[in-house]
């Protein structure tokens, strides 16, 4: 097999070897001034100081990205691709936003030409962000998961995704059967999981929206695909919990219904479980379960402050993931993201220093999602996924950058004033590029004008 030849990434490199314990706890990092990081084939071959890596590959392309910072892409561990259309949409809490916009706007992924052109923009937009990974909720179609995998499979991206399953409380353009569900379920995750970097996630959207019996079918395809992953929603919004448990009556609270059909584990994700019980909490990190923690959306919706100290102190840490929750998620950025998650921490009196900050967004995401042996950090071995920063990026960073003299604060200055701007350089498996935005861009499409202004 003939390779190609490999690529020296220079820059300032970062990466995580365990959660940082304080502003200035660098034991927890792999920092070198001036490193590298060597490619080859897609892969991370050697990482440190840049005098040593380059030894190793005399004959490697160098793309120097002094003195920006080069760290793992980062992780976004719970959106949807089919809400790109959603987002900033006014004035809702969860319930009525998704009948009123969400919904709707999922209707019109049946047509497999609208689902093609929306993974193309949507991992375009990812990418741009730094993102390298997502999980990702697809329409109940099964072609939107396809154009997701397709579009990933063309970028040589690694993306977690599946079709929603839901039978219930919709409207019909967006539901499916027990059945169905199953069928569609069962035929993408023979068609994609662990197809190249594909991974499949069975995805009944929330108990809301899944009669029992197609529950049961969860279960029944959980049981048949350990190997897959599982990704719901739990406990975003009060009445939503209401309602949840008023449909299962048996259950002795919200968790518990994912618990009775098997849905919990290491490889579940449950997105926003803000208003958790002491036994539900329990049961989470019993299961070893992850709680996704998507500050954006939370504050938009109003949905409540997801607990994050508290829950990963308990005694039996539960762990947790962060994401942007795109549509209900304000921003396709990591770094906005942690912005938001900041404050949500410091309104519960605690502080989330920004070496941790970063930690969760590449391997604390990677760990959470199980997939830390393939990406999150810079080990040989892993997938050459790097995001490149810079911390220079607007006058008002550049500014700001003029008193910054540690590693922690300029870190900081990223997550308080960075998005897509100081996003320099994004590499997916050792490829370069923030996107493709090609022909589909809205750019390109004629804009009808704004009505009612
Ligand atoms: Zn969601």
């Amino acid at each position: 097999m003939n390779s190609s030849p490999p690529l020296l990434v220079r820059g300032r490199v970062l990466s995580f070897r365990r959660e940082p314990l304080a502003h200035d706890d660098l034991a927890a990092c792999l920092y070198e001034e001036d490193g590298a990081v060597l490619v080859r084939d897609g892969k991370i071959v050697a990482v440190g100081d840049h005098a040593t890596v380059s030894a190793q590959g005399p004959d490697a392309t160098v793309a120097d990205h002094r003195p920006h910072l080069v760290l793992p892409g980062f992780i976004d561990a719970h959106l949807h691709m089919p809400q790109m259309q959603v987002i900033a949409s006014y004035g809702a809490e969860l319930l009525d936003w998704l009948n009123t916009y969400t919904f709707p706007e999922e209707t019109k992924f049946r047509d497999a030409q609208h689902a093609r052109r929306i993974a193309r923009l949507f991992l375009d937009e990812t990418v741009r962000h730094g993102t390298t990974t997502v999980a990702a909720y697809c329409s109940v179609h099964p072609q939107s998961a396809d154009a997701l995998f397709e579009e990933a499979e063309a970028r040589g991206m690694m993306i977690i995704a599946g079709k929603v399953m839901m039978d219930r409380n919709a409207p019909d353009g967006v539901t499916d059967t027990p059945q169905s569900s199953y069928d569609d379920s069962k035929s993408l995750i023979r068609r994609w999981h662990g197809r190249g970097r594909a991974r499949y996630a069975i995805t009944p959207r929330f108990a809301i929206t899944s009669t029992p019996a197609q529950m049961e079918i969860a279960q029944a395809l959980a049981a048949e695909h350990p190997g897959c992953w599982i990704q719901t929603h739990l406990s975003e919004n009060r009445d939503e919990i209401a309602f949840a448990c008023e449909l299962f009556p048996e259950a002795r609270d919200y968790t518990d219904i994912y618990e009775r059909y098997g849905l919990l584990g290491t490889r579940s994700l449950l997105g926003h479980c803000i208003h958790l019980s002491e036994r539900e909490a329990s049961a989470m990190a019993a299961s070893g379960s992850v709680a996704v923690f998507c500050p954006t959306s939370n504050l938009f919706l109003g949905s409540g402050l997801f607990p994050y100290f508290r829950n990963r102190r308990r005694d039996l840490p539960m762990r947790v993931a962060t994401a942007t929750d795109v549509g209900g998620g304000t921003n396709y950025s990591m770094l906005r993201t942690m912005d938001e998650a900041y404050k949500v921490i410091a309104l519960q009196g605690e502080k989330l220093n920004p070496l941790a900050s970063f930690w969760q967004i590449t391997h604390g995401n990677a760990e959470a999602l199980s997939i830390a042996d393939c990406v999150g950090t810079l080990e040989p071995g892993t997938d050459a996924d790097l995001v490149v920063l810079d911390a220079r990026a607007t006058p008002a960073m550049a500014l700001r950058m003029e008193t910054v003299t540690t590693l922690a604060e300029e870190l900081f200055l990223l997550q308080t004033l960075g998005d897509d701007r100081a996003v320099a350089e994004v590499y997916v498996a050792g490829r370069a590029g923030k996107g493709t935005v090609g022909a589909s861009s809205p750019r390109n499409v004629d804009h009808p004008a704004v009505a009612g202004l």
